[in-house]
């Protein structure tokens, strides 16, 4: 199913998951799955290369969800490092797959390693996929903007082209301040970009992660977050359960504000991601 098509019926569920690390065996991922769909979710996306995990791996676990979880599935594709020939490759993989839907990105630097140079936004991607399949694809943005983009205005701008490109939905960097995703739908709006924006949220399970992936992408940290933070770091316990309260906390508040879907990131954690949506289950009837 090209995921779309979900937004028209009602307000969308999706996981995200990570493949295993290179030395755990990538098959551990699949209980992983079994579990989360237990919350029913209307898709699950799978990272590309990100945190040293293995690339070649995202194409085999999203046709696992697909094929013998029996759920949507997209699969993440970073364009930095691809050339256009390895391009087209993983695209024909993918379709002989069965996978149909694909969230196009830039991918982030690494160091020491140079670019391939032919896709040098997300959109020139977005771009090169829509020409050489009939693939759904989906495109990140930023409610707090690119860390490398200097205002807003310019972000969104280049929002616009990449949507024009060919995303027909897109999914947020996680944030913890909804206002800052209100602030930003608005502006979208008003910039002409009318294309379904999943809101992403990411339980808060231990402090030193939190600081990890918020100095990585720029998120602001509001002042309640700050206290549960703070009160709980050396209660493992009581810090999942703060972080599980507050994730619903935002979640509910979206939902009541007519957002087009949660797009959960698990951390491949699904005590957690299951926790947070059985106690929101009833507010993604259609
Ligand atoms: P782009 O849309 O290309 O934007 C990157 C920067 O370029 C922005 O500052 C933008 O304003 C600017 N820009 C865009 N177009 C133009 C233009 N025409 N002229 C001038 N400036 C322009 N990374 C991975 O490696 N693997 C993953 O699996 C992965 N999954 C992700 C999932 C989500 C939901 C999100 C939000 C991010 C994910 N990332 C992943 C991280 C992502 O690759 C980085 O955030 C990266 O820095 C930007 O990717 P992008 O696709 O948003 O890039």
């Amino acid at each position: 199913m090209k995921l779309n098509e979900l937004f028209e019926k009602k307000t969308s569920l999706s996981f995200e998951v990570f493949p295993p690390k290179s030395d755990t065996p990538v098959e551990t991922i699949y209980d992983t799955i079994e579990a989360l769909g237990e919350a029913k979710p209307d898709f699950i996306s799978v990272t590309y290369g990100a945190g040293g995990s293995r690339s070649n791996a995202t194409i085999d676990i999203c046709a696992s969800i697909k094929q013998k979880h029996g759920i949507e599935a997209a699969a993440h594709l970073p364009g930095i490092y691809l050339t256009k020939a390895q391009a087209l490759e993983q695209i024909a993989q993918m379709k002989e797959r069965g996978i149909e839907n694909v969230l196009a990105l830039r991918g982030d630097r690494r160091e020491g390693e140079e670019p391939a140079g032919d896709f040098r936004y997300a959109s020139d991607l977005v771009s090169f996929i829509k020409e050489n399949s009939d693939f759904n694809v989906i495109g990140a943005c930023y409610p707090e903007v690119h860390p490398e983009c200097a205002d807003i205005v310019s972000d969104i701008k280049n929002l616009k082209t990449k949507v024009d490109a060919g995303c027909s939905q897109l999914i947020t960097q996680l944030f913890f301040d909804n206002e800052t995703f209100y602030d930003f739908r608005e502006k979208t709006a008003i910039a002409g970009i009318n294309v379904p924006i999943e809101a992403g949220i990411m339980p808060v399970v231990n402090k030193k992660q939190i600081l990890r992936m918020t100095t990585l992408c720029h998120a602001t940290l509001p002042k309640k977050f700050l206290t549960i933070m703070n009160k709980y770091e050396d209660d493992p316990i009581a810090m999942r359960d703060a972080g599980i309260a507050y994730a619903v906390s935002q979640i509910v508040d979206l939902i009541a504000n007519d957002v087009d879907g949660i797009h959960l990131y698990t951390m491949n954690n699904p005590y957690i991601a299951n926790k947070i949506c059985s106690a929101v289950a009833s507010l993604f009837r259609s």
